[in-house]
Parts: C-alpha cells; sequence; structure tokens
C-alpha cells in the first residue's frame, strides 16, 4: 500500500470511529424518527404485524443501498419492535465455517442475527448459511480424512437481516433465501435529510437555523450519516466562533474548510471527475485503470465514490467504462469540445 493510500485510509477509519460514537447518538430509536423510505417502512410494517400475529419469527431480509443510509438503524428498529434480541455481525469478520456455527448455535429462538457486508462473507460460509435459513439446520463436517464425519444441527427459529453495498456480488442461490424481501434503500430528498438535521440537532442540543440546515442537506450527499456528521462539524465551527446556534454564514464556512462544495462532492470525488477529464478525454475508461490512476482501490471507487456521481448524473457507466457527463464538466468549470479539453472562462 503506498503512503498516500495508507493515509487515506487511515483518515478514513478515524472518521468511521467518531461517526460511529455520533451514530449510536443520533440512531432513531422509535419509527416516527426514521425519516423517509416510506414504501419500505409500510412493507415491513406488514410483515411484523403478519408475523406477530402468527407468533412466528419473521422472514429472512436483506437491503441494500450504498453506506449510510440507514440499513442499520432499520434492522435495530425491526428487533426493537419485535422485542427480539439482535446479535450484529458482519461478512468480513466471520472467517471460518466455525465462527458462523458458534454464533448460530447460540442464537435464542426468535433472535435476529443481523449480517453487514454480507456480500463479503466467503462462499464456503455461505453454503452453511443456506441450510440455516431455509430449515434452520447446520451441517457441519467434524474432524478430517477418513475419520471425518458430518454433523446436523437443529437451529432455534430466528430471522436473518443481512445488508450490503454490492448486491451484485451476492450470488443468486443466497439472494434467493430472504423470503421475507429484498428492499432497496434510495437517497433521501433535500427536504427528508433537511427533518434529520433538525432533529438531530435538537438532540446535540443547538438551534440551528433553518437556511443552515437547507445548506447542509445540499451538501450531504443526501445521505443521512454524511449530513449528522457534517452537522457536527459544523456545530463545532459555530461553537468555537462563540456562537450559541448554528447559522448560514458559520455553516458555509465550516463546510467550504472541509472542501465540500456546493453539489456535495468532497476532494476525493473531484480528483475522480477531474482525473476521468484531464487524464482520461472524459473517458471511457475501465474501472481497474481510473483507480490506479487515482491511487485509490477498485472496491472505494465503486462503493464509495461512484454511486453518487451516478446519482448526481456526473458519470455514466458504459460497457466500455466511465464516462464523465457534460453535468461533470460544468460543474468543474471546464469545457467539453468534441473529446478536447479547454477551461471554461
Ligand atoms: P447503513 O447501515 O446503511 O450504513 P446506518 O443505519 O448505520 O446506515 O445509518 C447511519 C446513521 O444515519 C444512523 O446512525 C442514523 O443516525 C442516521 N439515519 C439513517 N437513516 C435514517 C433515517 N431514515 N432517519 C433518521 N436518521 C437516519
Amino acid at each position: 500500500m503506498s503512503s498516500q493510500q495508507n493515509n487515506n485510509s487511515n483518515n478514513v477509519k478515524q472518521a468511521a470511529s467518531s461517526d460511529k460514537a455520533l451514530d449510536q447518538t443520533l440512531r432513531p430509536q422509535k419509527w416516527d424518527d426514521y425519516i423517509g423510505q416510506e414504501l419500505i417502512k409500510k412493507n415491513l410494517n406488514i410483515l411484523i404485524r403478519a408475523a406477530s400475529e402468527r407468533k412466528e419469527s419473521i422472514e429472512h431480509l436483506l437491503f441494500y443501498g450504498p453506506a449510510g443510509l440507514g440499513k442499520t438503524t432499520l434492522a435495530l428498529l425491526i428487533a426493537k419492535e419485535l422485542g427480539a434480541q439482535i446479535r450484529i455481525t458482519s461478512g468480513p469478520s466471520i472467517e471460518r465455517v466455525g465462527d458462523l456455527a458458534s454464533i448460530l448455535t447460540n442464537l435464542s429462538p426468535g433472535d435476529i442475527l443481523f449480517i453487514d457486508e454480507i456480500h463479503r462473507l466467503n462462499k464456503t460460509i455461505e453454503e452453511v448459511l443456506y441450510p440455516a435459513m431455509e430449515s434452520r439446520s447446520l451441517d457441519i463436517i467434524i474432524g478430517k480424512g477418513p475419520s471425518a464425519r458430518s454433523i446436523q444441527l437443529e437451529l432455534p427459529p430466528f430471522t436473518l437481516i443481512a445488508a450490503t453495498t454490492r448486491i451484485a456480488l451476492l450470488s443468486s442461490p443466497l439472494r434467493s433465501r430472504f423470503s421475507g424481501g429484498t428492499f432497496r434503500l434510495e437517497f433521501y430528498t433535500d427536504n427528508e435529510i433537511k427533518k434529520i438535521i433538525t432533529r438531530s440537532a435538537s438532540i446535540l442540543g443547538m438551534t440551528i437555523i433553518e437556511d443552515a440546515a437547507e445548506e447542509i442537506s445540499k451538501r450531504s450527499r443526501c445521505t443521512p450519516r454524511i449530513a449528522n456528521h457534517f452537522l457536527k462539524r459544523c456545530r463545532d465551527y459555530a461553537q468555537v466562533a462563540g456562537q450559541n446556534e448554528i447559522d448560514i454564514n458559520s455553516t458555509k464556512q465550516a463546510l467550504d474548510l472541509m472542501e465540500i462544495d456546493a453539489a456535495g462532492l468532497n476532494s476525493h470525488d473531484r480528483r475522480i471527475l477531474n482525473v476521468l477529464i484531464e487524464k482520461f478525454k472524459g473517458g471511457p475508461v475501465g474501472l481497474g485503470t481510473l483507480a490506479a490512476a487515482t491511487s485509490e482501490d477498485e472496491a472505494t471507487i465503486e462503493e464509495v465514490y461512484e454511486p453518487f456521481l451516478l446519482q448526481l448524473g456526473f458519470i455514466e457507466r458504459t460497457p466500455r467504462g466511465r464516462m464523465a457527463t457534460e453535468n461533470a464538466y460544468r460543474h468543474l468549470g471546464q469545457k467539453q469540445i468534441q473529446g478536447n479539453l479547454l477551461s471554461a472562462s
């Protein structure tokens, strides 16, 4: 790993750990505080009520969509609504079949098992999960060579709720086993993000003026986690400036200091677009080449940066690779003339 990649990944880790603490405080504890995603909430409400009336566990659920849109929060709310115990783990932390076996055999009837980043579960483990999901049985092999024998354990009724940012990486046998449904979380509207920011500010004990909340929401990539993160930075900025409320001026200054532009792009996003436009004449360019030219890894580009750039219509994914769109040129103040570039005057 290059030193730049190391720095990037340290920054990401630090931001992630402070975000985690913040997430806990601001995470909605009841359905009314979970803003937006109305269709998903309606569907879940029916699933939960029907299962509760039958006194059964709800069927397995899969949530997908970019990070920070509220997948974990949904799982926690479901558990709360059902009065169920939730066990939280993630694909990369289940390294061996034994890890999964121990998690599953320790579940109590009615428990919810939440597996985040399920696309990172390895194939051997995935195969152990199939019968566990389908017929609540765990088939494991004990010993090696001729003395190896297979045993079958019965599991208590449980619900698996899985989340992923990369649905395409899930095998179709695994996808088909989420019998309760597969739900795609949508990006939030500015208005929804504004509501989330206003609620969060009141939890943090700060007053935020309406236009400041609007400014943060416009720049938060339509993502609650980012909105909350920006709100916290804006609160710090206002506090250091001796203000007892978050207003538009301090908000703009704080966001500019973080290099977040009017469309919500940060310096990494802009670098990706700049490289695409300046080095590759706007593309098309393959993901691997783009990753090498920006010193990012392919998964980070695909999972972190690309979804929002696609959402804004700044890049397109074509069979021959990624392309910058006219909107991207306009945003960066570049002129696109028959594949050549001129700086906008
Ligand atoms: P994901 O699991 O999709 O990465 P999380 O569920 O961890 O996202 O959400 C990140 C944070 O964003 C939560 O702690 C919560 O504060 C906030 N959040 C997410 N979705 C919503 C929502 N619909 N309403 C209010 N806050 C939300």
